[in-house]
């Protein structure tokens, strides 16, 4: 696919206003030409979303996460998590280890349950259930959990309204074109007390603002790029009664240090640890809506049956 012309057909037509505000003010950020098909990264004036603009065709989008997504073959890709989940694991099980002490017990969602790895981590507190837009991720999560595992998208799965306790949307968030419908599916999925996370970056960090385009985030997959505040404003516009942000993540550095094992060769890679760490300490430093790194996790919860939280 290397060295391709950019076609029209590779695109949707244009936005005109905020997919996220409504707001007409929008206009040209960046334009991130280091893929095989280039595209520009849109910003509102008003609420400070940026997006893809114009995005890419839904055949184009498939495309990106076929088998060379996983395999490391196209040039936007993700590391088949097989291959490292006893490290991965770590962190899954801490994560869902907090996930727990929030939610209720009951049903849990993985949206971009990729190849079941959380799912299983999940299954502790919960009965885990997924939905996938990859077939060849997808599938292999079926195997796992078979007839609890949707292989398409949040527009059309087949779970009821209030069916679940928790659902996770964990660096899923940056690749839907309409974020703020499925911000308000997952609510209507939710039970009462019901738990929502949202993991993605907050493009208002220093780290983003400083790298600017260069910023690693910036790739064909991503189409709606948050800030803290504009997400957690969503989230409280769809209904969520208390939300909680934590940096970098609502877990602690040791199962971070542990999944990093899985690039470690030779002991000198150990070196990695420190960087990892000082990352992690500065990512705690912010000040308002002043964070050093982009890193977040956002926590959201349904109003429980008394109307409280
Ligand atoms: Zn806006």
């Amino acid at each position: 696919m290397k060295g391709r012309q950019r076609k029209s057909s590779d695109y949707r037509a244009p936005r005109t206003s905020c997919p996220l505000c409504g707001s007409a003010g929008i206009g040209p950020r960046y334009r991130i030409a280091r893929y095989a098909r280039p595209f520009t990264v849109d910003r509102c004036a008003a609420c400070g979303f940026m997006f893809m603009n114009p995005i890419f065709s839904e055949k184009t989008i498939q495309e990106l996460y076929a088998r060379e997504y996983y395999t490391g073959e196209a040039d936007y890709s993700y590391q088949d998590e097989r291959a490292i989940e006893p490290f991965a694991m770590h962190v899954w099980r801490a994560r869902m280890k907090r996930i727990s002490r929030w939610a209720p017990p009951g049903n849990f969602l993985d949206v971009g349950a990729a190849f079941g790895g959380l799912m299983k981590a999940a299954a502790r507190h919960f009965t885990p259930y997924g939905i996938e837009l990859s077939e060849y991720s997808g599938k292999h999560a079926l195997s796992l959990f078979p007839g609890r595992v949707h292989i398409g998208t949040l527009e059309n799965h087949p779970f009821e309204a209030g069916f679940f306790s928790a659902i996770t949307m964990i660096e899923l968030i940056e690749h839907l074109p309409d974020p703020a419908t499925a911000v308000a599916e997952c609510f209507r999925l939710l039970g009462p007390g019901g738990l929502l996370v949202v993991q993605t970056a907050n493009m208002e960090g220093r780290q983003a603002r400083v790298l600017g385009d260069r910023y690693e985030y910036f790739m064909p997959g991503h189409l709606s790029y948050f800030s803290m505040e504009n997400l957690t404003g969503l989230l409280k516009r769809c209904g969520f009664a208390r939300v909680k942000v934590f940096y970098p993540v609502e877990f602690g550095l040791v199962p971070k240090l542990r999944k990093s094992r899985q690039a470690f060769r030779t002991f000198a890679d150990y070196r990695a640890w420190l960087r990892i760490s000082w990352y992690h300490a500065k990512s705690k430093v912010r000040c308002g809506r002043f964070a050093m790194t982009s890193s977040m996790v956002v926590f959201a919860m349904k109003p429980g049956p008394s109307g409280d939280e």
